[in-house]
């Protein structure tokens, strides 16, 4: 088992502390850190959170460069680093985790075993002791795609958070232990996925928005409207099932009991309409796949249906956080769906 690694806490570090690149910035931090910077307004504190998974640069980039800029917050940042390790490990940024451990962003839940959840137990802990006004969580996606929030309910505060970055949220109950869905009950909490991991449109969006997050006097709901958000409600997650072999290609591969289209990406955020092919299967819908709603109800025949080995959507749907990674379609999940009907702005 890996051994535990304590949370490294570094205050107000100098642009000449922190090497010249991110990839030496992420050297010098070693392991899960916090940065904390102190503000203009030292009474209040905002929490930002980010690498929770190693191959999801765009968030410390963002922070890199906003400690080189030499510049203050408007009030107290804590900047909580997660997983590092992974992050070093050769290539840089290319581990969501480590081999064989687990997703750090599934630990947030009791009990918090193993090095994981410790360490998940910690991230708590920090953002207890400086109470913040506001979480956010950045995230890229694996795929390419555009940018979206994600939180548990919807109200101004969290709209208002997401607008800092993205006109797209998704509202989301499912429990699978990720940090927004505990940390919410204390602060309002949103998780912001700016884009595919190796855009550098996806970089640049988490600086601007770190840089409204950081510089802004009030970043909750003030008396100015937030901008109309679109909203998309209660999404499932299309999973596969144990020792189903996947692929991905422009045809059936005789070696996979389900193939998808390599070009699956391309619907991310698209409505989809029940006469799109997807796919190809081999044996049927409930052989190859699951799918719960938050309640635990299957809703797998809701979400596909199988004509003749072919796969298409049930209903005019959105998908979103589509992969074409079959490890993490494999670990993770294939992508999200949000039926039309649920789909608001
Ligand atoms: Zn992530």
């Amino acid at each position: 088992m890996a051994a535990v690694r304590r949370v490294r806490f570094l205050r107000n570090p100098l642009a000449t502390e922190i090497g010249d690149t991110v990839e030496e910035f992420l050297q010098i931090l070693g392991g899960p850190a916090s940065v904390f910077l102190d503000g203009r307004d030292t009474r209040r504190t905002r929490a930002l959170v980010t690498l929770l998974h190693g191959n999801e640069p765009s968030g410390l980039m963002a922070l890199f460069r906003w400690i080189k800029s030499g510049r203050q917050p408007a009030v107290n940042c804590v900047c909580i680093i997660g997983s590092v390790e992974a992050a070093l490990r050769p290539p840089l940024f290319s581990h969501r985790m480590l081999p064989g451990v687990r997703d750090l962003n599934r630990c947030f839940k009791p009990p918090f075993e193993g090095a994981e959840g410790l360490l998940a137990e910690e991230i708590l802990q920090i953002l207890r002791v400086h109470h913040p006004e506001a979480v956010i969580d950045l995230h890229n996606t694996s795929g390419s795609g555009p940018a979206f929030g994600v939180c548990t309910h919807l109200d101004r505060e969290h709209d208002a958070l997401v607008a800092l970055f993205t006109e797209r949220m998704i509202v989301t109950r499912l429990n699978l232990g990720a940090l927004m869905e505990i940390s919410e009950h204390s602060y309002p909490t949103v998780t912001v996925e700016v884009g595919g991991r190796l855009d550098e449109r996806a970089h640049e969006l988490a600086w601007e928005g770190l840089c409204r997050y950081f510089d802004s006097d009030r970043v909750l709901a003030g008396d100015e409207p937030v901008w109309a958000l679109e909203i998309l409600q209660d999404p499932v997650r299309l999973h596969l099932n144990p020792g189903v072999t996947l692929a991905y290609g422009e045809a059936p591969d005789s070696a996979a009991d389900v193939t998808l289209r390599q070009d699956m990406e391309h619907f991310n955020f698209a409505t989809v309409d029940p006469d799109e092919p997807l796919g190809w299967i081999r044996g049927d819908l409930r052989s190859r796949f699951w799918a719960q709603d938050a309640g635990g109800r299957c809703v797998l025949s809701s979400l596909l249906r199988c004509v003749g080995g072919r796969l298409y959507p049930a209903a005019k749907m959105t998908l979103f956080m589509i992969t074409t990674n079959v490890a993490i379609a494999r670990s993770d999940c294939l992508f999200y769906a949000v039926p039309q009907a649920s789909v608001s702005s």
